[in-house]
């Protein structure tokens, strides 16, 4: 997925792809954690100018807030996070299932459910076949 004028300046999604595998998309059929039938390794989208609207909607968070660190950058953290609602969804890839458990990683996150409680607020991360609510 390429860039949108929200987001901060200096990042790009260059060659990463992760969230054309990590998240469930049912309108291209595609379960969790599997690539997109559309998805062309290392180059991006097959079909980008006619990509459905799911996919032209999305930047992950790291795109869009400058509060997340560099470390963040999905192609080096293996994590795709998103905003849904008070829900900060944290998908990680199946490659790296502990990846989140790790730091600076598990701190972070810590500190953004902490943050995220005094407004009804929670975080949510996605391994393998397992939730955790943070
Ligand atoms: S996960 Fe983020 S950086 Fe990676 S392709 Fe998607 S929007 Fe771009
Ligand atoms: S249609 Fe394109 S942008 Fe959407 S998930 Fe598939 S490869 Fe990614």
């Amino acid at each position: 997925m390429q860039s949108s004028p929200n987001v901060v300046a200096g990042r790009s999604c260059g060659t990463c792809t992760l969230c054309c595998r990590l998240p469930d998309i049912d309108h291209l059929d595609k379960p969790a954690n599997a690539w997109c039938r559309h998805c062309v390794a290392g180059k991006g989208c097959s079909i980008y100018a006619d990509r459905p609207s799911v996919c032209r909607d999305f930047l992950c968070l790291w795109m869009t807030d400058e509060g997340l660190a560099e470390v963040w950058e999905p192609s080096l953290s293996h994590m795709v996070v998103y905003r849904q609602g008070p829900q900060v969804t944290v998908l990680v890839d199946p490659d790296h299932p502990d990846v989140w458990r790790k730091e600076p990683y598990h701190s972070h996150l810590r500190t953004w459910a902490d943050d995220a409680e005094a407004t009804g607020g929670y975080v949510i991360v996605f391994s393998q076949d397992d939730v955790f609510k943070m």
